[in-house]
């Protein structure tokens, strides 16, 4: 695992990027800027990759940009089948999760199947404060007046700090979830993280995740048997009935349904 922060009060290369204002790959040695030539290889590579299997995917990733590549997970079942993917290609990816306190158990569980079975210790990256900490702030749960500043803070700026000198991550998105995520490249510029962004199952659909989780026993988070089918937040996450949207539980009833980490805004 490369030699990475973690979210601590005491002052590291990292907080000193962060005052100089920098974000991701611009801190990286040597930085990474979305120049036309970087943004026209970055195109082509995806038009090239756009038929490529997800393993094929990855190895032009790791090939491409090394110990400077990283990823996020929620532990979902497309970030657990990218996981065994890698434990098979460069099992020594740093790979972290948004832990914010309010995961559930049988998602956090889901960390020690993944070292044990894959060799990949996830790193739980957590905000500053504490749940109590911060709801003590709020005078209360933000999630449940202003989910999108909570989303920011326990979420968004804690990855905007993993970003910091990387300068590619994989996200496990697939184009069939959602409007917002239809338009996703398999390579493309993140502009939010300042990051290249890598989506290797971006083709894929629910179906083909499944298959290959049933094929390979791949563990996945147990809440999905009792009807939940995208899994965040326990506050922010409820089960489905049947022919409702695979994302309709989550902030259900609030308008919301996306965290930020995969929108442009
Ligand atoms: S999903 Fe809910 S609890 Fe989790 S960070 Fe977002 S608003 Fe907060």
């Amino acid at each position: 695992m490369p030699d990475r922060p973690h979210l601590l009060h005491a002052p590291s290369p990292d907080d000193e990027n962060e005052s100089l204002g920098l974000i991701g790959s611009q801190a990286a040695n040597p930085p990474l800027l979305p120049t036309a030539e970087l943004l026209a290889d970055l195109s082509e590579q995806s038009a090239k990759l756009e038929t490529a299997e997800p393993e094929a995917i990855l190895e032009w990733a790791v090939a491409r940009f090394g110990d400077k590549f990283t990823m996020a997970t929620a532990f979902g079942p497309e970030g657990m089948t990218i996981l065994e993917m890698l434990s098979r290609i460069s099992p020594k990816t740093w790979v972290f999760n948004l832990d914010t306190g309010y995961q559930f158990e049988e998602t956090l569980a889901l960390r020690d199947q993944v070292a044990k079975l894959y060799g990949i210790e996830v790193e739980l990256l957590r905000p500053e404060l504490s749940v109590a900490e911060y709801e003590k702030l709020h005078g209360g749960p933000l999630y449940v007046i202003n989910p999108t500043q909570c989303c920011n803070d326990r979420k968004l700026t804690v990855l905007k700090k993993a970003a910091l000198g990387m300068h590619a991550w994989a996200s496990a998105i697939r184009r069939d979830q959602s409007p917002d995520r239809a338009v996703a490249p398999i390579v493309g510029w993140d502009k939010k993280f300042h990051l290249v962004k890598v989506s290797p199952l971006a083709n894929w659909t629910k179906k083909h995740v499944w298959d290959r989780i049933i094929k390979l026993k791949i563990p996945y988070n147990p809440l999905h048997d009792a009807g939940y089918t995208s899994i965040g937040c326990k506050p922010c996450t409820r089960s489905v009935t049947f022919g409702e949207d695979e994302r309709a539980g989550r902030w259900s009833g609030t308008g919301k349904t996306e965290c930020g980490l995969h929108t442009q805004d």
